[in-house]
Formats: structure tokens, sequence, C-alpha cells
């Protein structure tokens, strides 16, 4: 058998323009290395929208030569959007050979679904190995048109995800590689849609399997920077303190970036040294609101002054960390006086590197209910009154809601996170969220936090090269 395993990675909008994005997910790698564990022939073909049609095409044909067995899969991105893309591909590669297609990601396909073989929901590598291993699925069908497989809501049957990178993988000094420390959040913030959440006994990811993956990036391929895809770091200490146990044993000094929930930080101080040892140099906030009254409805704490004062101290004694904060406007108890109030402090007194926002959305029509939040399911438990269709995505099976809560609707909620994050843009120091900030990093170490608002241009050239430097070396590799 051989398989062929494609990630997804387009270009990103940001304030200073489109960022092309070097951060290869390692979920598909995660895939490979199970399947080259069960003795599949697999290979990670990352990138694949930055590859000449007709080069890709003879690279996938070729590696599957006349194998009686060949699947093709896509890991597809949470919104699903790159699955039309990736049919087109796969009709063109029957001509050619008769392969298999399996689908990986939080969405079903939706329309026609003829082409797909198979497909798994979630995070469902457990039931990837079954399939491997030919054992009976039965309890794991999810729906049937496709076979679509996917875990019981909430129970974690996964292992965190850290990969050894391999030869074949040709990654570049200037990528930004992700890492996962543990699944689980024991949080259950009614916003939120971390499939994981709500859940006290977290999964933890091996230390010597973590330590062997930042050790062989940085010595085969000179990778010094990472993403903590955890949702959140420092809801218990454990996993700041397994990270930074692996730091001391490394030969180098990575630069990571994390989600840290403020509140909890705010209250156990001690976390900042936790986070100084596990080398976290850029932290992203969701802070949502400052307000009290919206704080106790999300099920997030801590009181304004608090929060600030903790922002005020990380800005003080640590000025070389990048600290990104997020809001959502619209929630159930905030009113635009406070939003603007409390913006006007965050300016002010510069408490953040960078900070932005976007308006509350509610979801309707996701098949995957594990990713939907409290609120998305029960929208007039927590204020809110559902009065019409905001945006319809007919292609990917769902749609967003225009509301209307305690104090402003959607409509109003827009024009203010409009105004809010011009004004953000226009007076921190940092145009970019913490992963955009921590993708130009990686091709561009060096600059200070404001001079890099003028480098990504220099940012896509580079990652632009590295790319097609990618591409060349991998095409040789598959096609022998
Ligand atoms: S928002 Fe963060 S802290 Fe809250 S439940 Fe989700 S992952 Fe946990």
């Amino acid at each position: 058998m051989k398989l062929i395993v494609m990630s997804d990675l387009g270009a990103k909008p940001t304030r200073v323009g489109t960022l092309l994005n070097n951060n290869r997910p390692a979920g598909v790698h995660h895939i490979v290395n199970i399947a080259n564990n069960h003795g599949v022939d697999a290979e990670a073909i990352d990138y694949w929208k930055d590859w000449p049609e007709e080069l890709l095409i003879e690279s996938i044909v070729s590696f599957f030569g006349d194998d009686p067995t060949c699947w093709i899969s896509l890991s597809g991105s949470i919104d699903g959007s790159s699955t039309e893309a990736f049919k087109e591909l796969v009709v063109k590669i029957k001509k050619h050979c008769p392969v298999k297609v399996m689908l990986g990601g939080y969405r079903v396909t939706v329309g026609d679904s003829s082409w797909v073989d198979l497909a798994f929901m979630g995070r469902c590598t457990n039931i990837f190995t079954d399939w491997l291993e030919g054992k009976d699925l039965d309890q794991y069908v999810h729906s049937t048109n496709p076979l679509t497989y996917k875990n019981p809501d909430k129970i974690i049957r996964e292992t965190a995800v850290s990969v050894v990178p391999k030869d074949g993988d040709f990654w570049s000094p200037r990528e930004t590689m992700s890492l996962e420390m543990a699944l689980g959040c024991k949080f259950n913030c009614s916003f939120c849609g971390y499939d994981y959440r709500g859940n006290k006994n977290s999964v933890f990811v091996d230390k010597e399997l973590l330590t062997e993956t930042m050790q062989t990036a940085y010595d085969k391929f000179g990778i010094k920077h990472f993403y903590l895809a955890d949702d959140t770091m420092n809801e218990i200490d454990d996993k700041l303190e397994l990270l930074g146990d692996v730091c001391e044993d490394l030969t180098f000094e990575p630069d990571l970036m994390g989600f840290i929930r403020l509140d909890v930080l705010g209250g156990q101080p001690h976390q900042m040294e936790l986070i100084k040892r596990a080398n976290i140099k850029s932290m992203f906030f969701g802070i949502e609101s400052f307000s009290t009254n919206v704080t106790k409805l999300i099920r997030k704490g801590g009181k304004p002054e608090k929060n600030m004062d903790t922002l005020a101290k990380i800005r003080d004694e640590h000025p070389d960390i990048f600290t990104y904060g997020n809001f959502i406007i619209g929630l159930t108890g905030d009113c635009e006086k406070d939003i603007r109030y409390y913006a006007e402090k965050v300016v002010n007194e510069q408490l953040l590197t960078s900070a932005g926002c976007n308006t509350l959305r509610l979801y309707q029509g996701l098949d995957n209910t594990e990713i939907m939040s409290d609120i998305d399911l029960n929208p007039k438990k927590f204020g809110y009154e559902v009065i019409g269709t905001d945006r319809n995505w007919p292609e990917l099976g769902y749609s967003s809601q225009s509301w209307a809560n305690d104090w402003t609707s959607s409509t109003e909620a827009g024009r203010i996170t409009s105004w809010l994050d011009d004004y953000y843009d226009k007076n921190l120091q940092s145009r970019y969220t913490g992963h955009e900030f921590q993708s130009i990093k990686s091709c561009l170490p060096g600059l200070s936090h404001a001079e890099y608002n003028m480098a990504l241009p220099a940012h896509n050239v580079r990652r632009t090269k590295l790319v097609q430097k990618y591409i060349k070396q991998k095409s040789a590799y598959l096609i022998g």
C-alpha cells in the first residue's frame, strides 16, 4: 500500500498584506509517521497549492508506480475550504492511476461526495491506526456518504502530536514547526470550540519524543522556531514544566509561541518564570473583554485592573516578549463605553505589543457539533436572539447567524470591531497577531517588534524561495 497525505497551507490576509504561510501542519506528518510505522510507504506533500500542477501530478503518479493499493489524502483546514481544489486535482490524477481518496479534517464533505472513498472527522488517528490494522470500525461510523469515521465526543483517545522530522521532508530553518504539549483543557469557556475543553485529565506528550523532535529539527534542519498548538498552555503548570524540562535538555535555545490565559497568569504569578524557562517568547492572550460582567458569563475570570496589572508587569519586566491580545466584540453584558475605555488604557499604557478583535459569530449547521461552542449550541441561554442569517457557506455546509443581545446586534458590533481593530493597528507597536509575528520572525530573525511591520515583503520573498527549493527537492525524491 502507498499513501500520500497533502497539507493545506494557504496565504493569509493580515493588516499589512498577504502573508505566505511557512508553518507546515504537524497533523499531516503525524499521519504519515503512523502509516510508515505500519509498513505503509507513505509521504507528505506540503505546500501543494504552490506546486506547478504538472510536476505535482507527475510526482504523485511516479511515487505510486504500479502499486495496486494507492491512497491520496487531504488533511483539510478547519474550514474545509480547499476540498474543491483537491477534488479537481484528484480527477486529473485518476486519469493516470486508480487512486482511492481519503479526507481528514473537522468537516464532512458537502454536496457531491462520490469521489471520496473514506473520511475521518476530527482528531482520530486512533481510528486511522485501527483501519491500518484491519480492525472492525463499526463503532466509529459517523455517516455513510461518504463513509466517515469519528471518535465519540469529548473522549480523548489520541496522543499529543510531536513528530520527529525526517530527511525526505526537506525542512528549512526558515519554517516554523508545530508541537503539542497535551490534549485537553480543564476550562469550558462558553464561546470556545476546542473539542477537548472541559477535560480535567490532560493527555501529555512523551517527554523523550518531544526532546527528540525539537533536537532533530535543529540538528538536521536548523529549525529554532515553534508554535505550541495547545489551545491553552497555562491552565495547569504541568504543561509549562514539561516544556521547560525539555528546553533545558536541548543544545540550542528554541523560540516558541503559545496561547496563554491572562487571568490564570495573573492569579498564578509564578507561571511567568515557567513561561521564561519554557522559552515562550510570544504569547497570544484571548482576552475577549476586560469587563467583569462579560468574563463571568463567558466563564473566564480576572478583574480588569488585575488583568491590566499583569500586562503592565510583563511589559516592564519582560519587554522582549511579544504579547498579542484578542477581543470578541458583541458579548452579552459588554457595552461600547467600556470597550472604548479599556482600549484607550491598553494604548495609552502600551499594555500589549499588538491587539486585534473580531465580532462574535454564532455558527449553525456544523455537522461536527463537538467544535460548536456552548453559545453556538444554545444562544438564548447566553442572551442572544438569532434574527437571521448573516453569512452562508453552502459549499462548506454551515452558516453564521445575525443576532441581537442586551446591548447590541451583530451588525452594530461589526461597526465597533472595525473601529477597535483600526485603533489597535494604528496605536500599538506591532500590526501582527502572535501567529503572524512568529511566522515572519522564523523567516527573518533578529529584528525589533516594530521593524517587523515593514518586513512582510521580505518574508514573502524568502518563503517563496524556500518553498521552491522544497518543491524541487521533494519532487526529485518522489520521482526517484
Ligand atoms: S478558550 Fe482556552 S481556556 Fe477556555 S475552554 Fe477554550 S481552550 Fe480552555
